[in-house]
Parts: structure tokens; C-alpha cells; sequence
């Protein structure tokens, strides 16, 4: 399937939501150390802008976290190009994503081909992210749920990332990995969290490894409509 194919022109943008503007984002991920070309060529297909309030979509190709309403935020393009360039390593074809928001980490993992399940606890914002993954011709399955609980129905997963904070790795999450799957998931406080990489072996034993500093919203408990 080809993303860019199913982009209109005013899904391509024009100025400062170029095509020009994201190949200019990705060569400073490219500086900032991201190396899998995949993850880049998913970055320069993906049209951030469209993921954001348009008030803010001069802003979408910059290298930052941009609010999305309900507190929320959209990850910061290197933070989703890190997780996602973890996640590749192992080759997963089947993934869970918990916290939509935005919906721009689960199209850049659809972008690569993968099969994306995504959870959301606050309804409104995956109705957002549903009319956006429409738009953009992207099949991604989601769910309005306290991801807490993960998406036991469709387990095992290859690989599962969690793109909101909490203070310990969720035990739930990890049953849900199939043997050999990783998973990639911020843990600490709400100051200060580390981007932790959980990988499952043949044989269920866990290895713990961290990868960088990082800031998320919290993972919270419960559903909003
Ligand atoms: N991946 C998102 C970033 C979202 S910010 C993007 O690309 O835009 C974190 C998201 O996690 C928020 O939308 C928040 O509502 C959601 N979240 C927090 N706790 C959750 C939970 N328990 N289950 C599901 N989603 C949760």
C-alpha cells in the first residue's frame, strides 16, 4: 500500500506543511541520531499537521510535543521516531499501541506495514484519530478502553508500546507479549521518566533495558467519554 498515493492535496499541504517542510524534519532526526531509514521514510510520509488543531499545523514539523486537548499531547517527532526504531529491532508484524491520542505514533506504525491495534481511554480523541486514520486510507484497529487492561481479545502481541507515563512497567501488558516480543513503555514519576525496553525470550524470561530520558502524560485509570 502506498500512504502516499491516498493523500490528497490537501492532505500534502502546502508551505509551511510541505512535503519540503516534513523531508526537512526528518534530516534533523537524521542529525539527532535516528539511523533506520524506515522509520525516516515513515516520518516523511506521515502528514503531522493533519494530527494537530489547525492553528497549530505550522507548527507540526517541528521537533516538539504539541497539545491535542484533554491535557494530552502529541509525542515529540524524535520521541516517536526513538520508540518506533526500538520497536523495529524485533521485526514485530503485530502491534499494540496503548494511548491513541493524537493517533500520529499508530499511523507511523501502520505507515511501516505493521498490523496496528491502538487503545484510547478518552473517547473523543479516538473518534479524532479514527476520522484521521479514514482519511489518511490507514486500516488500524482501535478501542476505547483503560489500556491498563491491554487488548486481551487479539493477544499476543509482537510487540506493544505504551506512549503514556506511569510508575511501573503494567504486568498485564507483558502477559500479552508473545515469546520473543518486546515491549517499550516510559517508567518513573511524573517529573522524570525513563523509556524502558522489556524483551520476552522463548522461554518467558524478561530483560529489562534502558534506552533514554523521556516526558509522557500520565497513564491514568478509567475511560472518558
Ligand atoms: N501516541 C499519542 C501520544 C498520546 S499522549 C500520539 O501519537 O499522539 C498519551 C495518550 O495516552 C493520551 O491520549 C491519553 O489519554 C492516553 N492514555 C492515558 N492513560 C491511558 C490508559 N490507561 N489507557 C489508554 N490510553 C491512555
Amino acid at each position: 500500500m502506498s500512504l502516499r498515493m491516498r493523500l490528497d492535496s490537501e492532505a500534502m499541504g502546502s508551505g509551511l506543511t510541505s512535503q519540503r517542510v516534513r523531508d526537512r524534519l526528518v534530516e534533523r532526526l537524521r542529525a539527532s541520531g535516528i539511523v533506520d531509514e524506515r522509520v525516516l521514510r515513515a516520518i516523511g510520509t506521515v502528514p503531522r499537521h493533519l494530527f494537530v488543531d489547525e492553528a497549530l499545523a505550522t507548527r507540526a514539523y517541528e521537533d516538539t510535543a504539541l497539545p491535542i486537548g484533554h491535557g494530552q499531547t502529541i509525542s515529540q517527532p524524535w520521541v516517536v521516531a526513538k520508540m518506533t526504531e526500538a520497536l523495529l529491532e524485533s521485526a514485530p508484524s503485530k502491534v499494540l499501541e496503548i494511548g491513541t491520542g493524537s493517533g500520529y505514533q499508530a499511523a507511523v506504525l501502520g505507515a511501516l506495514g505493521l498490523e496496528v491495534h491502538t487503545v484510547e481511554r478518552i473517547g473523543e480523541l479516538l473518534r479524532a484519530a479514527r476520522k484521521r486514520f479514514r482519511q489518511l486510507g490507514l486500516n488500524i484497529r482501535s478501542k476505547h478502553d483503560d489500556g491498563h487492561a491491554g487488548w486481551a481479545e487479539n493477544a499476543p502481541f509482537d510487540a506493544i508500546m505504551v506512549t503514556a507515563g506511569a510508575a511501573a512497567i503494567v504486568d498485564a501488558l507483558v502477559d500479552q507479549l508473545a515469546p520473543g516480543g518486546m515491549l517499550i513503555a516510559p517508567v518513573g514519576s511524573a517529573a522524570s521518566q525513563e523509556l524502558l525496553r522489556l524483551h520476552k525470550d522463548a522461554d518467558g524470561q524478561v530483560v529489562r533495558q534502558t534506552l533514554a530520558p523521556v516526558v509522557f502524560v500520565p497513564l491514568l485509570p478509567g475511560t472518558i467519554d
